[in-house]
C-alpha cells in the first residue's frame, strides 16, 4: 500500500532520515520504535506530506507524494493521522467534530455525515457523549473522538504518533483497546508508541529507527526475542 524508496530528509545541516526504504502492506500493523530525535515523527509526517522529503520517492496507494495539490487532497483523505495532542475543535461537539470533514471534504449531506459519525462514535464507546464538547471529556475520551474523526474520512491507512503519551495512565488502556479493535478489523496502521505491550500483542512488524536509518525490521517475537542488534538492546534496556 505504501512504498518508501531511498528517502532522505535534512533540517538544515541535520541529516534526519538517511536513505530510508521500506514498504507497508495493506492490513499490516507496524509499530515504529526509536530514541527521541531518531526521525520517527518525521517519517510518519512525510507519508501525508505534513513534511516534505528532499530526495527519494514515496507512493501511497499509487499516489506519488509530491507538490501536486490535487494529489495532495486525495492523499490526505486516504492517510489519516492521530496525534499526541488530540487537536479537536473546542467549539464543536463530539458529533460535529467527527461529521465536519466528511461534509466539507467528501461532500456528504449533513444527515449522511452525522449518521456515519454516530456509528463511529458508538464504535469507540462514546455514544453517551455525542453532544458534549471536548472540554467535558477526559483525555482518553478526547483521543477516542480523534480516532473516530480520522476514521470518518474512510482512510486506507492511519498514522498514530504517540497517541497515548499525553494521557494519564488510567486512560491509556481505553485508547489502546480501540486501536486493537481497529487493527483486528484489518486497518493498515503505522504506530509510533512506547507501549511495548501493544507492540508485542498487536504489531505484525516492529521497525526500529536509529539516527535516521531503519536499523531493525522484524516481527515482534523476533524483535523482542534474542535481539542481536546492540543498539536495539540498549534501547530496550532503557525503556523496558
Ligand atoms: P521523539 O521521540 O522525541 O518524538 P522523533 O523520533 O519523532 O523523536 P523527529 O521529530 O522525527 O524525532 O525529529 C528528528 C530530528 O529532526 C530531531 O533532531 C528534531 O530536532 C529534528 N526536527 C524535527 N522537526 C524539525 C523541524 N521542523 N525543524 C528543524 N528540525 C526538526
Ligand atoms: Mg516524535
Amino acid at each position: 500500500l505504501i512504498t518508501v524508496e531511498g528517502v532522505n530528509k535534512h533540517f538544515g545541516a541535520h541529516h534526519v532520515l538517511k536513505d530510508v526504504s521500506t514498504t507497508f502492506r495493506a492490513g499490516e500493523v507496524t509499530v515504529i520504535l526509536g530514541a527521541s530525535g531518531s526521525g520517527k515523527s518525521t517519517l510518519l509526517r512525510m507519508l501525508n506530506r505534513l513534511e516534505t522529503h528532499d530526495s527519494g520517492r514515496i507512493l501511497v496507494d499509487g499516489i506519488e507524494v509530491n507538490d501536486d495539490t490535487r494529489q495532495l487532497e486525495k492523499l490526505r483523505a486516504e492517510v489519516g493521522m492521530v496525534f499526541q495532542q488530540f487537536n479537536l475543535f473546542p467549539h464543536l461537539t463530539v458529533l460535529e467534530n467527527v461529521a465536519l470533514a466528511p461534509r466539507r471534504v467528501r461532500g456528504l449531506s449533513r444527515a449522511e455525515a452525522e449518521a456515519r459519525a454516530t456509528e463511529l462514535i458508538t464504535r469507540v464507546g462514546l455514544a453517551d457523549h455525542i453532544h458534549k464538547h471536548p472540554f467535558q471529556l477526559s483525555g482518553g475520551q478526547q483521543q477516542r473522538v480523534a480516532i473516530a474523526r480520522s476514521l470518518a474520512m474512510q482512510p486506507k491507512v492511519l498514522l498514530f504518533d504517540e497517541p497515548t503519551s499525553a494521557l494519564d495512565p488510567e486512560m491509556v488502556k481505553e485508547v489502546l483497546d480501540v486501536m486493537k479493535q481497529l487493527a483486528r478489523s484489518g486497518m493498515t496502521m503505522l504506530v509510533v508508541t512506547h507501549e511495548m505491550g501493544f507492540a508485542r500483542e498487536v504489531a505484525d512488524r516492529v521497525l526500529f529507527i536509529d539516527q535516521g536509518r531503519i536499523a531493525a525490521d522484524a516481527p515482534p517475537d523476533v524483535f523482542f526475542g534474542r535481539q542481536d542488534n546492540e543498539r536495539v538492546r540498549a534501547f530496550l534496556g532503557r525503556i523496558l
